[in-house]
């Protein structure tokens, strides 16, 4: 299967896109991940990337382009992705129907994730991840377990001003995706409000 999550940050993307991945056995391709990761190694890309991020803007287009475009021609995407956190601009969007018919793929829907903005603030500043096992908690809807409390983290970008800037960049640059997919009759749209296996379970019925 070949997905598209779209969403506000702090939707659950990333939480429901890995559960999703490990039960359709498809590749995780998260941009956001792959900047943080590129932060983490100290490379040009990295440096450059984590300006846009700590301020809450979005990393130039042909930085992004360039990177999965690379990545899309790995080995693993053969048997499908899920693409989350990209495309979030009309010109990346662009850039994926040109790359995807190069590779003679078809993708098979683009699912939004809708939360409200104001649930998206509490959300994202209460939100911890976990170093060595990837899991995210959250301190107030998803308690992590006290023995492993010392050693969460908090993303620089996680911030109340980061947030701020991150949704004014969805709601301009990343949300006249909507009527592009709906044009394209590709557009899933689930209720991203509730706990997190009933927004599973909305995804699984959304996709079957
Ligand atoms: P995320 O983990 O998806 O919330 O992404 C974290 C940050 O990485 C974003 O706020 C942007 O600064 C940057 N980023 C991730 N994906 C993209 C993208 N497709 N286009 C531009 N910037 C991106």
């Amino acid at each position: 299967m070949r997905l598209i999550f779209v969403g506000p940050p702090g939707a659950g993307k990333g939480t429901q896109c890995a559960r999703l991945t490990s039960r359709l056995d498809i590749p995780h391709i998260s941009t956001g991940d792959m900047f943080r990761a590129a932060v983490k190694r100290g490379t040009p890309m990295g440096v450059l990337a984590k300006k846009a991020m700590d301020a809450g803007e979005l990393v130039g287009d042909d930085i992004v382009i360039g990177m999965v475009r690379e990545r899309l021609g790995e080995e693993d995407v053969q048997r499908g992705f899920l693409l989350d956190g990209f495309p979030r601009t009309i010109p990346q969007a662009e850039a994926l129907e040109q790359l995807l018919a190069e590779l003679s793929l078809k993708l098979d829907a683009v699912i939004l994730l809708e939360v409200p903005d104001d649930l998206i603030v509490e959300r994202i500043v209460g939100r911890r991840s976990d170093p060595e096992t990837g899991r995210i908690y959250h301190l107030k809807f998803d308690p992590p377990p006290p023995e492993i409390a010392d050693r969460l983290k908090h993303r620089s970008d996680d911030t109340e001003d980061a947030v701020r800037s991150r949704l004014k960049a969805y709601h301009d640059q990343t949300a006249p995706l909507i009527p592009f997919y709906e044009q394209r009759d590709a557009l899933r749209r689930v209720d991203g409000v509730g706990s997190m296996d009933e927004v599973t379970a909305r995804l699984v019925d959304a996709l079957s």
